[in-house]
């Protein structure tokens, strides 16, 4: 710490630029400027003992409103001595050998002597400049009499500023100047502790305090942190002490609080620094850990990863932009943050679409895709020529526009079947898509990324899922797709299906157009009627009836058995069908349009051949020859015990007939006992319908369902009451309307049909009549059954039992004239697969007969009516009831 020194009366000055060297300061500069490297040579260097120089501040010319005294046009003192005026030719003081620019310096007129704590001489290559680098110290105040020019720096005659030994003494004696000192004491120390705190320095600044002079404290303080020029030469010029010490008490009391605010501002910035972002930080450690450790495979590989499969999913340019923004935004995101899950889930169903993966097509074999079908399914003759034909188009023009193959018929008639063989015979993948039930349009569409738990919609997610941009496609049930309040899904459909829409499908998940030109579509339904008719406008439809009895019976034989016994694991060497029992099972068990019932019955009977085979195989130590099957009798004997083989063996005959007599019995052949316990009591038997119109006004109708056709009865029956008609049986308007007509219809003939004795009696009179549908649950519709209406009631006021081997279906109208009806060929089917012997159709369905297989026809009676009169003679025994009538 400077002591008190002894200032020559003249000094080399070295001007300092806005800036203040205060007592007990200590300042590094470097000078290379002419005029201060000679200063520094001549004043510091070249001396022998210490030397001192002076600092002076200068303003710059643009600040000279100052306040304070400053030395300006000429360099004199506070005390009115003005020396000769000095011309500089710079705005630099340190260039003071400068230019020509005539431009007056502001000397400020007090400065700060000081000495050079360290001096080093550089000399700069290549110019062979020399420099200095200067450590400084203030030592003391002093104020200027005189400048004037040596050579090519200043000199000044100064005088010293600061008090003497006495003066100090009576000072201190000043209470104002105690309570001062005392203040200024208590904000240092606070200060001191505060940056220790901080800065975690031991006790040494506090040392100072109690050590050195609090006149001198206040420079070095004030000092230490950064203040403006202004303050600064403000506080060189406070040479009272009392005013000095007041001036750097306030500040460092500024220091102060300055430092607490900040203090504050940052702790509340670390309190708000949030829970990821500390997760972030942690992170980022971790990763540079791993890195170390080499023990890398956390998401970034991942990411990585994805990039690497979207570079090779083959995406179209605009599309590849569009992932690759969405990528940038992944990598920007942390994996906690939220929507990190869906931006990723959507970049891999990206990757994952086939953007132009596809199968490679075969060169189409049209001998070899018929021998396919062939294979695949028994009969269809029709359908599988139009399937051939259509394959045909499509090897000569693969990308045909044709129309989409829907095919139209009950279940379990083969449809998805054949889409999969069409799939076979191209040699593309197949997929299904089942659209029963489906309203919302979005499950066609997808959601909007917006949504919460959004996805895709069913056509882009099976693309993902098969892999492929040209597979098959079976849209499954169209006809069952219905419209709600959340939008119309087949509208969708339509720009699936419509080839010039479909190649820029828009699915609002993935929000990119996304090409479905190459996918072969195929649709199935059950029912023409409910296809929105713009979207059948699109469809070719290919109508799939159900089988006949005889069908059904081939393709068990032929199709439906080796495969059930395939899939239980069994062959033809353990367990047979004949076809005496398949044909039972038709009969008893299944009565259904298609053969999915019948399959399921079979892979019943092999399921239990299945038990059988897995439970033989183990304990009972049978021989290769000796068989696991035979008669009831052998089971049985088998059935008791390990010594069983023993027991059968030691026979009459000889071994090779003995064991020839096991081979052929060997395998376990299904009987009726077999069928009984393992399907159950039949379920269906042809005396169903004898058994229901054993009693006077119920007729037998036939309808048309989703699963084909089926015979419905219609009941009818009579009670006391107003001449009220009830209907019960989930009945439409239509058919509500119908049994209106038929009752009116039979009240208006009630004379010519003998049902009342004489013209003008009411056949309602004090009775109501219930007519009901059988099958309570299941909601009917439609006009077909107005015939069967008017027979059952006729049936009812005459008496008479209707045939029970002559259903009906057709739509009367009000005068009796019979109506054609849809669906002939389905209900021909189901009246031949329950029993029936006679069907009574509207003349004008002839036309229809030709759908219907000869051999169901052939055993059909087909009874054709114009009008209802011509039902009511066919449908009961010996004509119609007022014949018998008129007989009598
Ligand atoms: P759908 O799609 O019409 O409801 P499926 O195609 O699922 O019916 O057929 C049900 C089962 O019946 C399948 O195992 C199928 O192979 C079989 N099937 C249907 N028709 C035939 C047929 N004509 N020849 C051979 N198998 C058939």
């Amino acid at each position: 710490m400077a002591e008190s020194v002894e200032l020559p009366s003249r000094l080399g000055i070295l001007p300092f630029r806005n800036k203040v060297l205060l007592p007990g300061a200590i300042i590094r500069i470097r000078c290379t400027s002419p005029s201060s490297v000679k200063l520094v040579e001549q004043e510091l260097w070249q001396r022998e003992e210490k030397g001192l120089i002076g600092i002076l501040p200068v303003r710059d010319a643009a600040e000279t409103a100052s306040v304070g005294p400053a030395l300006s046009q000429g360099v004199g003192s506070d005390h009115g001595e003005r020396s000769s005026r000095i011309q500089v030719g710079t705005t630099d003081p340190q260039k003071l050998d400068g230019k020509n620019q005539q431009e007056v310096i502001h000397w400020h007129t007090r400065g700060v002597a000081a000495r050079a704590l360290h001096l080093s001489r550089g000399v700069e290559k290549p110019s062979g400049r020399v420099t200095y680098t200067v450590v400084l110290e203030g030592l003391c105040r002093f104020s200027v009499q005189e400048l004037s020019t040596r050579g090519t720096y200043y000199t000044a005659r100064i005088s010293p500023l600061e008090m003497t030994k006495a003066d100090m003494e009576q000072v201190e004696q000043d209470p104002d100047f105690v309570s001062l000192s005392r203040q200024f004491k208590a904000t240092a120390m606070e200060l001191i502790s505060v940056l220790e705190q901080k800065q975690k320095t031991g006790g040494r600044t506090k040392v100072l305090l109690e050590t050195v002079p609090v006149h001198k404290l206040a420079d070095i303080f004030v000092a230490s942190f950064e203040i403006s020029f202004e303050e600064q030469l403000c506080m060189l010029d406070s040479v009272d002490l009392k005013l000095r010490l007041s001036k750097a008490t306030e500040l460092v009391d500024r220091h102060l609080q300055s430092i607490r605010v900040a203090e504050k501002i940052t702790q509340k910035v670390e309190g708000q620094l949030s829970k990821s972002q500390k997760e972030f930080l942690l992170r980022q450690q971790m990763r540079a850990i791993k890195e170390e450790l080499g023990d890398n495979d956390d998401d970034e590989d991942d990411v990585a990863a994805l990039e690497r499969k979207m570079q090779t999913a083959g995406m179209p340019s605009t599309i590849w932009k569009h992932a690759q923004k969405e990528l940038r935004r992944l990598k920007k995101m942390q994996p906690q943050q939220p929507g990190y899950n869906s931006s990723r889930a959507y970049l891999e169903l990206l990757a994952d679409l086939p953007w132009e993966k596809a199968s490679e097509e075969l060169e189409l074999d049209l001998k070899a895709a018929k021998e396919r079908l062939d294979h695949d399914h028994y009969g269809l003759v029709k359908v599988k020529q139009r399937i051939i034909e259509y394959l045909a188009v499509r090897k000569l023009k693969p990308d045909a526009r044709g129309p989409v193959l829907c095919f139209v018929g009950p279940p379990g008639v083969g449809k998805t079947s054949l889409a999969s063989s069409i799939a076979t015979a191209l040699g593309r993948k197949f997929m299904r898509i089942s659209l029963g039930g489906v309203k919302d349009e979005a499950d066609i569409r997808g959601h909007r990324r917006t949504y919460i738990g959004s996805m895709p919609g069913r056509l882009i997610d099976g693309l993902k899922r098969v892999g492929v941009c040209n597979p098959v496609m079976l849209l499954d049930e169209i006809d069952k797709t219905g419209s709600d309040v959340r939008g119309d899904p087949a509208s969708a459909l339509l720009e699936v299906l419509d080839p010039e829409q479909n190649k820029t499908f828009n699915d609002h998940y993935l929000n990119v157009p996304f090409d479905l030109s190459k996918v072969v579509f195929v649709a199935t339904a059950n029912k023409v009627q409910p296809i929105p008719p713009p979207l059948l406008d699109r469809m070719e439809v290919i109508e799939l009836p159900g089988y006949t009895p005889e069908e059904k019976l081939r393709i068990a034989m032929g199709h439906l058995i080796p495969r059930v016994l395939d899939q239980h694991g069994l062959s033809s060497d353990f367990l047979q069908i004949p076809e005496a029992m398949v044909r039972l099972i038709i009969q008893r068990y299944t009565r259904e349009a298609g053969v999915r019932n019948l399959e399921r019955n079979l892979a019943a009977l092999a399921r239990a051949a299945a038990v059988r085979v897995a439970e033989q195989e183990q304990p009972v130590p049978l021989s290769r020859d000796v068989p696991r099957f035979a008669s009831p009798l052998v089971e049985n004997r088998l059935a008791d015990g390990a010594e069983v083989e023993m027991e059968v063996i030691p026979m009459d005959e000889n071994n090779h007939e003995i064991s020839n007599a096991f081979k052929l019995a060997s395998p376990l052949v299904v009987d009726e006992a077999m069928l009984e316990k393992v399907l159950g009591p039949p379920r269906f038997d042809d005396r169903e319908a004898a058994d229901r119109v054993a009693t006077p006004g119920v007729s037998v109708g036939l309808v048309w369902t989703t699963f084909g056709g089926e015979v419905q009865f219609v009941e009818a029956t009579a009670m006391v009451g107003k001449g009220e008609l009830h209907l019960t049986g989930q009945l439409g308007d239509v058919i509500k309307e119908s049994a209106q007509i038929a009752l009116t219809w039979v009240r208006a003939r009630a004379t010519d049909l003998k049902l009342a004795a004489a013209e003008g009696i009411n056949i309602l009179d004090g009775r109501d009549i219930h007519i009901h549908f059988p099958a309570g649950a299941v909601p009917k519709d439609g006009p077909s059954a107005g015939v069967t209406l008017v027979t059952a009631l006729v049936s009812l006021f005459s008496q008479k039992r209707v045939r029970a081997d002559t259903a009906m279906t057709g739509e009367m109208t009000l005068r009796g004239l019979v109506l054609p009806v849809g669906g002939v060929k389905d209900k021909v089917l189901a009246a031949h697969r329950c029993g029936i012997k006679r069907v009574i159709l509207p003349e004008r369905n002839l036309k229809d007969l030709v759908e219907v297989p000869p051999a169901v026809l052939g055993s059909l009676e087909i009874l054709l009516a114009k009008r209802m009169e011509d039902v009511l003679e066919q449908a009961f025994e010996g004509g119609c009831p007022w014949r018998q009538h008129s007989k009598l």
